[in-house]
């Protein structure tokens, strides 16, 4: 033990600052084997592995570690999905620093375990063997399942019931799969291509994939019901942008961060003219947020060619929601944290073009209800800020279009579906729900838990009855 408590834990080579915020590529890199092998022997492979238990989908970690430290790389990979059929997407992008690196026993004194690096990195082995092997597909069970949406949470249930023998429909509103995976995370933290090659793994399995269909416009889910499906999940994120509510915000040149990014990663804007959708190239971007969405917005801008970018925050640096390692890599890349600072409201010229936007200073006063320490304006610290463009990200709300032709359907008062926390069972008989539209802007892997907890009660359904 005293020799594993030497090793430090390794770093991942990653793209140089400079280098990288002038392309979309994949800032880090991946261990190489052998430093995989090394950050696995740092483990203690524990009896009681606090690790486990910060993990929303019980991933078997010390296994699936001792498999790298034997360098069974195939092994590895066969135990973690067992229990997470998205490995590749959450080694990048889960917030391990919160889960189960929190609960990393090494934490205590030192640092944890890498063990998303380590995750990703047997992902990452497999699918660079070409094609995964599949499965034994059980018989088919005559049962038919429509999930709608296309995200992590819709994928898992995909996934899950495939591999139990019923029929898979997912039915996505936009022209491809993935759901935020493919429109809001960037190129350069997740690869579309390591998208793509899971969704081709669900068709091999036999998943169909139905796009272009806005479910609750196109076809309501009676519809859906009537035409055969026996069991319905529904997965339609929470994709609805929050804007300040301040003058000036409809200027041109100021967008929602959900537009901009998914003109930037669905729409291939940042390939113009080569893609047809254009994008906005700001000079002085001023983006409003600090939570993931913001730093995604931030880092696309300065890659879109921006020289000044700067993020717009009314709390302090301890309040920002956005994971640690996206703070760090956006400041290393030039973006400018502008903290304790609010909009009162945005100045144009006389085009009707933003030239940059009134704020104040703010001070934090007593914690509010979500636990942060609540911003108060400073009375006479107002002061002008200049920028040519500026991207609103400071969250999302359930997205309506299903759910407000649904009315069979019990929703909360912000319009979010109730659902049973356990099996992800709506107010609809034969209908489930899970992830961002049940819980609001949460996690992909916790997105990805609610759909392994509805698939498994969909089956029971499916086999036994509701
Ligand atoms: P979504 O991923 O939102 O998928 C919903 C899908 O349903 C979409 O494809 C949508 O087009 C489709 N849909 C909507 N309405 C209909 C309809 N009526 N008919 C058919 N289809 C419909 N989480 C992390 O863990 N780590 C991160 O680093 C991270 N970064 C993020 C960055 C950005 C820019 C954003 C926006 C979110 C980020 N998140 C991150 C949050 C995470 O992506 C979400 O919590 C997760 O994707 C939710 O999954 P979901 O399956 O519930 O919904
Ligand atoms: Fe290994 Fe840390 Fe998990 Fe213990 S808590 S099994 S050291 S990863």
């Amino acid at each position: 033990m005293a020799d594993k408590e030497k090793i430090s834990r390794q770093p991942m080579p990653e793209q140089e600052p400079k280098v990288r915020a002038k392309n979309f590529k994949e800032v880090p890199l991946g261990y190489p084997p052998e430093t995989a092998i090394i950050e696995a022997t740092r483990c203690l492979n524990c009896k009681k592995p606090g690790c486990v238990d910060g993990c929303p989908v019980g991933i078997d970690i010390p296994g699936f570690i001792s498999k790298v430290k034997e360098k069974d790389f195939a092994g590895g990979i066969a135990r973690i999905k067992e229990t997470n059929a998205l490995p590749a997407v959450c080694g990048r992008v889960c917030p391990q620093e919160a889960q189960c690196e929190a609960g990393c026993v090494l934490g205590k004194k030192g640092e944890p375990v890498a063990i998303g690096r380590l995750e990703r990195f047997l992902a990452d082995f497999e699918r660079d063997q070409g094609d995964v092997p599949l499965p034994n597909i059980p018989a088919k069970t005559g049962k038919r399942v429509a999930v709608v949406g296309s995200g992590p949470s819709g994928l898992t249930v995909a996934g899950d019931l495939i591999l139990k023998g019923h029929d898979v429909t997912v039915f996505e509103a936009f022209h491809k799969p993935g759901g935020v995976l493919l429109y809001g995370i960037p190129e350069f933290r997740l690869p579309k291509q390591i998208l793509f090659a899971e969704i081709n793994y669900m068709e091999r399995l036999g998943v169909k994939f139905e796009v272009n269909s806005v479910v609750g416009k196109v076809v309501t889910l009676q519809e859906l019901k009537d035409e055969g499906f026996d069991a319905i999940y529904v997965a339609v994120g929470a994709g609805l942008p929050h804007f300040l509510g301040v003058p000036g915000e409809n200027l041109i040149g100021i967008y929602s961060a959900n537009e901009y990014l998914t003109r930037s990663n669905l729409m291939k804007a940042y390939l113009f003219p080569e893609y047809d959708t254009p994008l906005a190239v700001g000079k002085n971007v001023a983006v409003i947020g600090a939570g993931n969405v913001a730093m995604d917005s931030a880092r696309t801008a300065l890659r879109m060619g921006a020289e000044k970018v700067r993020i717009v925050y009314r709390r302090s640096r301890d309040e920002m929601p956005a994971r640690s390692e996206e703070i760090h890599h956006a400041e290393e890349e030039g973006v400018e944290l502008h903290l304790l600072t609010n909009p009162l409201k945005f100045i144009g010229d006389d085009q009707g073009r933003v030239t940059g936007m009134q704020c104040i200073q703010q001070e934090l006063g007593e914690p509010d209800a979500s636990g942060r320490r609540s911003p108060k304006a400073k009375p006479g610290t107002e002061f002008e800020f200049p920028c040519d463009m500026a991207v609103i990200a400071v969250g999302a709300g359930a997205n309506p279009l299903l759910t407000s032709t649904t009315p069979e359907l019990s929703l909360n008062k912000r319009g979010y579906i109730i659902a049973d926390p356990e099996t992800g069972k709506t107010s609809m008989p034969g209908v489930w729900a899970g992830g961002d539209i049940v819980t609001g802007m949460a996690t992909v892997i916790k997105a990805m838990g609610a759909g392994r907890a509805a698939a498994n009660s969909m089956h029971k359904y499916l086999t036994w009855g509701w």
